[in-house]
């Protein structure tokens, strides 16, 4: 199958990134630094983004990373405690790793776009893992411009998303952990966290008819999200979740419809490819949908940002059209 090298080697780099960001919200170690553009940022993010950058440099030399976070910032004197929290949890699971080895990896993820390229981002939806709620590590292969692979561990999500707490009969602890997996014409699938056997996704047009959306207000328009909700007739109560685990919800049927249209003071604002990339090939494998607000493709031939696109329309493809024709006379 083509790409089964690199669709194991991401499985494998965001695996064990994960287990270093649960190592690091378990011992209360997740509390965020704000970075100078003002989003925040922990040792998690960084010690995420050292291992796979570290990875994906050991088994494919040639690919750049194109990734969130910079090494220049952490490398800063004001920001010595914070390298020594990443050496120190990077090295429990890398144990001869130094400062050094450490930021090297890290500066692996500033590459520049190119015919084929990695797209990271080591923890999307931090402020979700500062709070306690879901985040994602993701990670995708983009060659000319397609997403070609796509793999995101969220390792707060429920396992089995009819019992999002638990079972609560049996009192048995809600089982926690996911990794969703995409390769471009290959299908979908959700692996456990804890290696184990996965199970092929594949949208149901009789799931819940509710939209989804950012736990952050201000990352979206939850009143025009609403709006439009409404007028296609999705009556339940909209779901919040942080990160791109939201493309992972509809493509699991626990939400139909996935809106990010952007607020009057971001109207400017173009989407960052590792917020998308991932979450795009994962929905469209399951059979979903993905186009901005305007129903044109994510161009992901762009660089970094999505720069032809305009907010983010993501749907299980059944509603597609009738949202952008809404969206069109809103
Ligand atoms: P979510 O968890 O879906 O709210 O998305 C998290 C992502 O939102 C982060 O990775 C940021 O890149 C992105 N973000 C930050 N500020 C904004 C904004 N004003 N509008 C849209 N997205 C934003
Ligand atoms: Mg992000």
């Amino acid at each position: 199958m083509q790409y089964a090298t690199e669709r194991q080697l991401a499985i494998d780099a965001v695996r064990r990134a994960a287990a270093l960001c649960q190592a690091v919200r378990h011992s209360h170690q997740s509390t965020a630094i704000v970075k100078p553009d003002r989003s925040p940022v922990t040792i998690a993010d960084y010690g995420a983004q050292a291992l796979i950058c570290q990875a994906l440099a050991a088994a494919c030399p040639e690919d750049p990373i194109v990734g969130e976070e910079d090494a220049q910032l952490l490398a800063q004197p004001a920001m010595a405690d914070c390298l020594a929290g990443v050496t120190a949890i990077v090295q429990t699971l890398e144990p001869t790793a130094n400062q050094s080895d450490i930021l090297h990896w890290i500066s692996r993820g500033k590459g520049n776009p190119g015919p084929r390229f990695w797209t990271l981002d080591p923890i999307d939806g931090t402020k979700g893992y500062v709070r306690g709620d879901q985040y994602a590590i993701a990670l995708a292969l983009i060659v000319e411009g397609q997403v070609q692979v796509g793999v995101m561990a969220c390792p707060a999500l429920p396992i089995d998303p009819s019992q999002p707490e638990g079972d609560a009969r049996s009192e048995r602890l809600c089982q926690r952990g996911v990794i969703f997996v995409a390769v471009k014409g290959q299908g979908a699938e959700q692996l456990p966290l804890q290696p184990g056997s996965g199970q092929s996704l594949r949208i149901n047009p009789g799931g819940p008819q509710r939209l989804i959306e950012s736990v952050e207000l201000d990352h979206g328009t939850p009143r025009d999200q609403h709006q439009i909700a409404a007028a296609i007739g999705l009556t339940l109560p909209p779901l919040p979740m942080d990160s791109l685990a939201k493309y992972g919800a509809i493509a699991r049927n626990e939400a139909a419809l996935y809106l990010r249209l952007p607020s009057g003071k971001s109207l400017d604002r173009s989407e960052n490819i590792w917020d998308h990339a991932a979450g795009v090939i994962v929905l469209e494998e399951a059979g979903g949908q993905v186009s901005d607000r305007h129903g044109k493709p994510l161009d992901f031939g762009r660089g970094s940002k999505l720069e032809a696109n305009v907010g983010i329309v993501a749907s299980n493809g059944l509603m597609h059209d009738r949202v952008i024709m809404a969206l069109r006379e809103a």
